[in-house]
């Protein structure tokens, strides 16, 4: 028998393009409010890309609305401290006013994730490409198929089929600078002596531009991110090229080895996506689709999976679709306006390297409670 929905009617049907943290995220909240939900999958198995990942109250709150919040807070860490060097002496170390935050594997967050879409029923295609959509509700796969639904939700990430084929406007930057995003194993011992609990966020500007984000994820996992800027040819290359990092971090020498090893490290640049418009008809776009960012402020996904979480709740208190979607982007989206505008400022001023940058402006969207909306600390 179809679901029933606590309208009392039977239960609306959602198509999903990407199953990254937004995709995850919206399939099993609109899952767990009756809906019938089917989850598009472009690769061959649901897996995450990249490393490690910052996620703050704001993404806690969405891991603990759709009931992952047990599962991911086992197995990753809250440094003590994010500290702030520059050229190798401490300029900050900043705990955020107690604003909780968390670092984990890309992996681990996004299995977290998944096992809660299965157990909430989504049906998950892999090999799936969505190619097309259209306002009325439809969504076009790579296999020619056409399939209808109530709710289409574009969450294809930055390069978005559902987004481009529906011609949405948008203005398109890519940063000057960009990270290679590698995991490797702690290593504390090999370290010696150093607090290598905490975040430490190193900044060098001389001889060149170089900044490595040491990032513990758990007892056995460190996420390092090597910022250079893209016309570093050096700093750029992968895989990494281990003279020119130990020379300006020699106490990191360990850690620089493993990533030197590592052949399939990639370097990204930054892309930030401002769209007129996140709804069209029946379709919404959540994430990167939608709002790509700079990761200055590490609140891409968190403002991914608040907005994947606060559409199925708002579609749950406006039983007509489109009118849902209009006051949701008009509820949510301010928020990650400013986070977006922000962190585009930041990365383009490395403003994190003078520390104690975690102002309260900085910290709006992770502030936010999307199960209670409002914001708490
Ligand atoms: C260097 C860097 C560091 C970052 N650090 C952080 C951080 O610490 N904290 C944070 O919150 N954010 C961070 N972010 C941002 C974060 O990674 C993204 O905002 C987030 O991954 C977006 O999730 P998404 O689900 O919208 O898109 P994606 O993660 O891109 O997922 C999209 C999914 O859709 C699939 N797909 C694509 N096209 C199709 C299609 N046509 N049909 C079907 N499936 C398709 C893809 O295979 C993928 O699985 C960082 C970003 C960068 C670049």
């Amino acid at each position: 028998m179809a679901n029933i929905n606590k309208h009392g009617s039977k239960a609306l049907h959602a198509e999903i393009a990407g199953a990254g943290f937004a995709g995850l995220t919206a399939a099993t909240a609109l899952a767990q409010r009756g809906w019938s939900v089917r989850l598009h999958e472009r690769g061959p198995e649901l897996r995450a890309f990249g490393a490690g990942i910052y996620l703050w109250q704001n993404g806690l709150r969405v891991l603990e609305g759709v009931g992952a919040l047990e599962d991911v807070l086992t197995g990753s860490h809250t440094p003590p401290t994010y500290e702030t060097r520059r050229h190798n002496l401490t300029v900050s170390r900043e705990t955020f006013n107690g604003v909780p935050w968390r670092i984990m594997t890309r992996q681990h967050l996004h299995n977290g994730l998944a096992k809660r879409a299965r157990e909430a029923g989504v049906e998950i295609r892999t090999n799936s490409e969505v190619v097309a959509a259209d306002p009325s509700g439809k969504i076009t796969l790579a296999s020619g198929e056409v399939l209808e639904a109530d709710l289409v939700v574009g969450a294809d990430g930055v390069g978005s089929k559902v987004r481009d084929s529906i011609g949405f406007e948008q203005d398109r930057w890519v940063s000057t600078d960009g990270l290679i995003r590698i995991l490797v194993p702690r290593m504390k011992k090999e370290l010696g002596h150093g607090e290598w609990d905490n975040t430490i966020d190193m900044w060098n500007f001389w001889p060149r531009v170089l900044r490595i984000l040491y990032s513990p994820c758990n007892e056995n996992e460190l996420y390092l991110g090597l910022m250079a800027p893209a016309a570093d040819p050096e700093g750029s290359r992968v895989p990494v090229h281990f003279d020119t990092w130990v020379e300006m971090f020699p106490f990191l020498e360990p850690v620089l080895a493993e990533a030197a090893k590592l052949k399939t490290a990639r370097y990204d640049r930054y892309e930030t996506r401002k769209l007129s418009e996140w709804t069209r008809g029946k379709v919404a776009l959540v994430g990167d689709a939608a709002h790509a960012m700079c990761p200055a402020l590490a609140q891409g996904a968190g403002c991914a999976m608040v907005n994947a979480y606060s559409l199925a709740m708002e579609l749950e208190e406006t039983p007509d679709v489109q009118e849902a979607l209009v006051s949701w982007e008009k509820r949510i989206r301010p928020i990650t306006d400013r986070c977006q505008a922000l962190s585009g400022d930041y990365a383009a001023n490395r403003s994190l390297s003078k520390g104690n940058q975690f102002t309260p402006a900085a910290l709006e969207a992770a502030r936010y409670d999307p199960t209670r909306r409002v914001f708490s600390w």
